[in-house]
């Protein structure tokens, strides 16, 4: 297993502020208060480890000897035979600094600029994969953002990056939940065109949608809506 410790974050107050809304009046003291409780209290760290595509079926794929049960990552796997399971995450700082906090707009900002950190880190190992496997395109699917693929398979995800608990920090509860919460997983898999979950997903009023939701895009892989 590859462990990227420590991953640099860059978080700009200005950019995150103009992106929340916080104006220079009012919660502005709030706002800069808890960008500088959350940058003391990132600690980014990523994981990944190299497996091949071996078997496919109608329903699902085998990859290392490991069973994945989802049409659509079968699909986009079709053509792929090397894949890159991962975990990453800002560590339990920010999270335990929240936890002592009750003011819910600070809270709200302190879990803002924490997912800004998060999609940093998950951005920078996506770019050491890019440039130590000479990838062009990469994509990445995760287990339970899509009805096709549930979360109960962080399960088998989780059997390749074994010790990953001691390594950076990440581990499983019985529910399939990450611990610390400001953590992602999922297989990066290199693709001609870039794909997004959120391309198949009907969700309304997403603010982390980052592709428009297409049905004839997902009549492609066989789903309609859920
Ligand atoms: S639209 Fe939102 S809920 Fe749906 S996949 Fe994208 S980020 Fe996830």
């Amino acid at each position: 297993m590859e462990i990227l410790d420590p991953i640099p974050i860059d978080l700009d107050a200005e950019a995150i502020r103009e992106e929340l809304h916080v104006k220079r009046t009012g919660a502005w003291d709030l706002f800069q208060s808890a960008f500088e409780i959350a940058k003391d209290s990132i600690a980014a760290k990523a994981a990944y480890v190299i497996q091949y595509v071996e078997a496919r079926s109608d329903h699902g794929v085998m990859i290392g000897g490991v069973c994945f049960n989802s049409r659509v990552l079968r699909k986009n796997l079709e053509h792929v035979e090397r894949v890159f399971p991962y975990a990453a995450t800002i560590g339990p700082g920010l999270e335990e600094r929240a936890d002592q906090v009750n003011d819910l707009l600070e809270k709200y900002y302190l879990d803002a600029v924490g997912n800004i950190a998060l999609m940093q880190a998950r951005k920078f190992l996506e770019e050491t994969l890019r440039s130590r496997f000479a990838l062009n395109g990469l994509s990445f699917m995760s287990p339970g953002s899509l009805k096709d693929w549930p979360i109960e398979e962080q399960r088998p995800l989780f059997s390749f990056l074994e010790g990953v608990d001691h390594s950076i920090g990440v581990r499983l509860t019985e529910t399939c939940i990450m611990i610390p919460w400001k953590s992602v997983s999922g297989i990066y898999f290199p693709t001609g065109i870039t794909f997004y979950n959120c391309q198949l997903c009907p969700r309304d009023r997403c603010v982390g949608r980052k592709a428009p939701y297409s049905s004839e895009l997902a009549g492609t892989y066989g789903i309609g809506q859920h």
